[in-house]
């Protein structure tokens, strides 16, 4: 029997037979990791409710033949509790998860840059203390970018040449100068990409001072660059309340329920 011991951020729960689970883990070292929890269901399991979503946890793995089994936890950060509470912050931290999950297809694989932003957003978001919505686009912008495809924001996709430009195409990656610009791009204005670009580099005061247009824009683009480069869409995105800052109110501006499932369906 092999046993090894690593931190991680819970992706995602599923029941197995009777009483066991199957708990998806973002690790610091081991990357992805699915492994069984054995009767983590019954009420008298010492460690069920410390291997939930959001929950950040240091625990110990044996090597199973197919599944690994997890025989310890403790907790790290219980950072679902400061996020069931509102509504928006629960849903920018579900798609945190969902984005974390979709882009690590390979178990096993280190991520340890990605296990970094998946425990920094889910400690902004738990602490409410930002706008959820930036954190959300930060930690988008900054996921993309560990995979391989950021937008660029400060010079032509195409080209290369130095912007800012007026223009943005998803397909073409991102900022575009009027040379290589495709037809149907959008036309962002410099407050948008300035804050997108603020977000990318985590500066915040920059990203705190942009208006509320200008956060529901970036987040448009944020959004469709990362539809367009994930192989299926992520479905809970579209779930996320952009909180409407300008009326102090929680008005939610594009959301938009698509299918029958809730954010956290497969969680539970
Ligand atoms: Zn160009």
């Amino acid at each position: 029997m092999s046993l090894y011991r690593d931190t991680g951020v819970v992706l995602r729960v599923q029941k197995l037979g009777e009483a066991d689970r199957i708990i998806t883990l973002l690790t610091r070292r081991h990357g992805k990791v699915r492994a069984v929890a054995k009767g983590v269901r019954r009420t008298t399991s010492r460690f069920g409710a410390r291997l939930e979503p959001f929950g950040h946890v240091d625990a110990q793995f044996y090597t199973g033949r197919t599944l690994d089994v997890v025989t310890q936890v403790q907790t790290l950060d219980a950072f679902g509790a400061g996020l069931v509470a509102d509504y928006s912050h629960y849903t920018a931290a579900c798609a945190v998860l969902e984005t974390a999950d979709r882009l690590t297809l390979d178990e096993g694989e280190p991520v340890l840059r990605l296990y970094l932003l998946v425990v920094g957003a889910l400690r902004a978001l738990a602490d409410r203390e930002r706008d959820p919505s930036l954190v959300l686009d930060a930690f988008l912008l900054r996921a993309m970018a560990f995979a391989g495809w950021a937008p660029a924001l400060a010079e032509c996709a195409r080209c290369g040449l130095p912007g800012p430009h007026r223009s943005f195409s998803v397909p073409a990656g991102g900022s575009v100068c009027p040379g290589c610009r495709p037809a149907g791009s959008a036309k962002p204005t410099h407050e948008t990409l300035r804050l997108l670009d603020a977000l990318l580099h985590g500066d915040w005061e920059t990203a705190e001072a942009a208006g509320q247009p200008a956060r529901r824009e970036g987040s448009g683009l944020v959004a469709a660059h990362l539809q367009w480069h994930m192989e299926r869409q992520l479905r809970s995105l579209p779930l996320v309340e952009r909180r409407a800052v300008a009326t102090g109110g929680r008005r939610p501006v594009d959301h938009v329920a698509t299918g029958d499932r809730t954010p956290s369906a497969d969680m539970v």
